[in-house]
């Protein structure tokens, strides 16, 4: 059985002090209530080592929100994926909009980022999604396939077992525009069925798609109650503990 999941990506927000401070909180309501899903949260790189010591890694598992594409080396400001998994991190996101957007991060810088981190040990949350004007051209199966072609397929159905793949529509990150449900489930579906065609129904039926883009403890119910729909990546609604397990709740 796939798993349901709720990660959090903090984005460039919280300074060391006050990423503590969440991650100790978040702790604490765990503790006090046991989720019924895998809960994970990326942070800015400079957290993780920190946030690693204060958190029950049985409840939260903890991720980056980037790694290099290369392994080590003259790349001054850079942060391996070895780096990332000595801080006691599990995860790492991939492929989010804003990297492809503003940082210029192709297919093929993506393919090596990922190798690196499978490589180094760490499970990969890979987004993928359209822009509006895409969605307009109702062009949003091809352009979620050519991501997964582009950067994933090339690998073996084992390696691909350790890829969650995050469905992000980008017309919905930030903007506190959702998908509706239906619209998520249905290219879920296809995204699934994509997975399928490449890996077999056995590796489909096993990976986990979280939905991404203005979830909210409001419209999480809703969206998690899809067939194909298993959790979330939460941006904004992370940074506050109240909202984040608000969303995690949409579990019980
Ligand atoms: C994200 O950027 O991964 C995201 C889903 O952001 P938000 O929840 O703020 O839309």
């Amino acid at each position: 059985m796939r798993k349901k999941i709720v990660a959090g990506n903090w984005k460039m927000n919280k300074n060391l002090q006050e990423g503590i401070e969440l991650a100790k909180e978040l702790n604490e309501a765990l503790a006090a209530d046991k989720p019924n899903c895998d809960v994970v949260i990326c942070t800015p790189f400079i957290h993780l080592a920190k946030v690693s010591d204060i958190i029950d890694h049985s409840v939260i598992g903890l991720g980056a929100e980037n790694c290099a594409d290369k392994a080590k080396g003259a790349f001054t400001g850079e942060v391996s994926a070895e780096m990332v998994k000595s801080t006691g991190a599990e995860y790492v996101i991939l492929g989010h909009s804003e990297r492809r957007e503003y940082y210029n991060e192709t297919p093929e810088i993506l393919k090596e980022k990922v190798l690196l981190a499978l490589e180094n040990g760490l499970k990969v949350i890979f987004c993928i999604g359209e822009s509006l004007e895409q969605r307009e051209a109702n062009q949003q199966n091809e352009v979620v396939k050519a991501e997964l072609e582009g950067s994933v397929f090339n690998l073996s159905a084992e390696d691909f077992q350790k890829i969650v793949i995050a469905y992000e529509p980008i017309w919905a990150i930030g903007t506190g525009k959702t998908a509706t449900s239906d619209q998520a489930e249905e290219i879920h579906a296809y995204i699934r069925s994509v997975i399928e065609q490449k890996y077999g129904k056995e590796v489909a039926d096993n990976t986990s798609i979280l939905y991404g883009g203005s979830c909210k403890a409001s419209n999480a119910p809703e969206l998690f109650a899809k067939p194909d729909i298993d959790g979330g990546l939460i941006g904004g609604a992370s940074l506050k503990c109240a909202d984040f397990k608000g969303i995690i709740d949409a579990w019980k």
